[in-house]
């Protein structure tokens, strides 16, 4: 599920800069809060059935005829995610072994990227073409951001590298928006045939969908967050670029 996606804020002074980062900012916190909130209330909540989060991504990703997927435990929370390139899908420690509406419900959402993965969704597959120039990218923003920031405020008659930093900023944010706004049909793809597989095995019941619900949609907010905080900096850097 990843929760941390590619996030980094472009922070400058100036009112309508400050207004573009305080709303996105603020927007990130509550999709966090959100996300944490419903899955530790999920995550007491055990599932009728009594089935694991291991044996949900199992049993889902067996109807869907995928043997060849290695499921695998790794630390932390909510780390959990799927690795087309090596073909594993990592459950985090309560996710694996629990069989509460959360671990489920996480479960699920990975084994339907590995039904996406399978079956060619044209979206990840934009997704994992464009990941490694983004991951790239995303590494040398905090350098172009800040080093193009002294620059231009310490030595203000160094201009040439000022506006260099904000082109090269607006390519990467560019880049950045573009690949958060692909990860949002991925994000909801996944989650809905999770809730499609979860009721139609029978590893939940219909009453308990609203707490799997809540669980992954809350989730699906930090990929909306990620998105428009993005979406901001690439408009603040354009706005930037037009006043000088
Ligand atoms: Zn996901």
């Amino acid at each position: 599920m990843s929760i941390t996606p590619v996030f980094s804020f472009f922070i400058l002074p100036g009112a309508s800069g400050l207004l573009l980062f305080a709303a996105a900012f603020i927007f990130a916190m509550w999709a966090q809060m959100k996300v944490k909130s419903a899955y530790a209330k999920y995550s007491r909540v055990p599932s009728r059935g009594g089935i694991t989060g291991y044996e949900a991504a199992d049993a889902i990703m067996r109807k869907a005829g995928i043997r060849d997927v290695k499921i695998v435990r790794v630390p932390g929370q909510l780390t959990d995610h799927y690795d087309p390139i090596h073909k594993k899908l990592a459950l985090s420690d309560h996710n694996y072994r629990s069989s509460s509406l959360a671990a489920v419900g996480v479960a699920a959402h990975e084994a339907g990227h590995a039904i996406q993965h399978k079956v060619g969704y044209v979206m990840m597959n934009i997704r994992q073409t464009m990941a490694p120039a983004v991951n790239v990218a995303a590494r040398f923003l905090p350098f172009i951001m800040i080093g193009g920031f002294m620059i231009g405020r310490i030595v203000p008659s160094f201009y040439f590298p000022w506006t260099l930093a904000i082109d090269l900023g607006i390519i990467i944010y560019a880049m950045l928006t573009l690949f958060h706004l692909v990860t949002l049909p991925v994000e909801f793809d996944a989650t809905r045939r999770a809730k499609r597989e979860l009721e139609g095995l029978g590893i939940i019941a219909r009453e308990e969908a609203a707490g799997v619900a809540a669980t992954l949609n809350a989730a699906g907010w930090t990929y909306v967050a990620a998105f428009a905080g993005s979406l901001m900096n690439l408009v603040y850097l354009i706005l930037l670029r037009g006043r000088n």
